[in-house]
């Protein structure tokens, strides 16, 4: 493919059975493709194996058959290239906002072991995250003392903070308000502007995936695959006022539509393939 650019992560093919032979068949038959720097939603109804896909990709389980490829090889263990955040911030109580952000420098190399000697350097770096998101002056606080959607915004900085070439992000935003919601969103743009990683981010809202995404990738119900796709048109930076234009109105409509489909079960569903079921989670 002379003169076109590897894409970031391929899916191919790509079954996922947990448990057994008897076991839930969650995904069947997936593909994808995500540029470089590329922001994709992923969307689909409850169940369909959105959070699967997210730990195919960042190796914390093994397809049951097809492959992953992140970055050109073959994922085959937990991806020091990605960062992650989930629903919940999960910080760790005991520590400081500045020492959870800190975290994965502890873990990832190389900066683990160049932590010790580079402390005042890494640690300007998660001063810095956390002031693009609005939390200078909270380094020193505990989890508890900071609301629900302070905490997302420093889990943000943590999954940043060791400059992930692909940022995972699943339902980062479920658990708050909608008004944080959209805040956040803004926020994350923002960052993603300044960073530029990959992005994959999985979520059931579809203001959500239209506002952030590039591409928004619409799964069947369970097991399930990409069945369709919708590249979003509008230019960057968005402002949230973008969300009560007809356009944005019309394309989150076209996507509840396939979704509403998904769930009533419209997409035909092809039998098992005997790898599948032999090679089981
Ligand atoms: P989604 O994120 O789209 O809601 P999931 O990927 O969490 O869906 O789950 C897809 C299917 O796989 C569901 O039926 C779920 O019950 C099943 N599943 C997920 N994780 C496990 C697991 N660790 N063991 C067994 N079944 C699982």
């Amino acid at each position: 493919m002379v003169g076109v650019e590897r894409p970031f992560v391929e899916i191919d093919d790509v079954s996922m059975r947990y448990g057994g032979a008897e076991g839930t068949l969650a995904l069947r038959h997936t593909n994808m493709r995500v540029a470089k720097g590329e922001f994709v939603a992923v969307v689909g109804p409850s169940g369909c194996g959105k959070s699967t896909l997210m730990r195919l990709v960042t190796g914390l389980w093994p397809p049951s058959a097809g492959s992953v490829i992140v970055a050109g090889h073959e994922v085959d263990g937990p991806l020091s290239v990605a960062g992650m955040a989930f629903q919940a911030p999960t910080m760790l109580p005991w520590r400081t906002i500045l020492q959870n952000v800190m975290l994965p420098l502890e873990v990832v190399e190389p900066h683990r072991r160049r932590l010790r000697a580079n402390r005042a350097m890494y640690e300007e770096k998660a001063r810095k995250l956390l002031a693009l998101v609005g939390l200078a002056g909270f380094e020193h606080k505990n989890p508890h003392q900071l609301s629900g959607g302070m905490q997302q915004r420093a889990s943000l900085c943590r999954a940043l903070i060791h400059d992930p070439q692909l940022l995972m992000l699943d339902e980062p935003f479920g658990a708050l308000d909608v008004f944080t919601r959209e805040d956040l969103w803004v926020e994350l743009q923002g960052v993603c502007e300044v960073l530029k990683p990959t992005v994959i981010l999985v979520t059931h809202d579809l203001k959500e995936a239209t506002f952030l995404a590039d591409r928004v990738l619409i799964m069947s119900a369970r097991p399930g695959r990409i069945i369709a796709e919708r590249t979003v048109p509008f230019p960057r930076p968005r402002n949230l006022d973008l969300t009560y234009t007809q356009p944005f109105q019309e394309l989150v409509h076209d996507l509840r539509e396939h979704i509403s489909a998904a769930r009533r079960g419209e997409e035909p569903a092809a039998a098992p393939s005997p790898e599948e079921a032999t090679h089981a989670a």
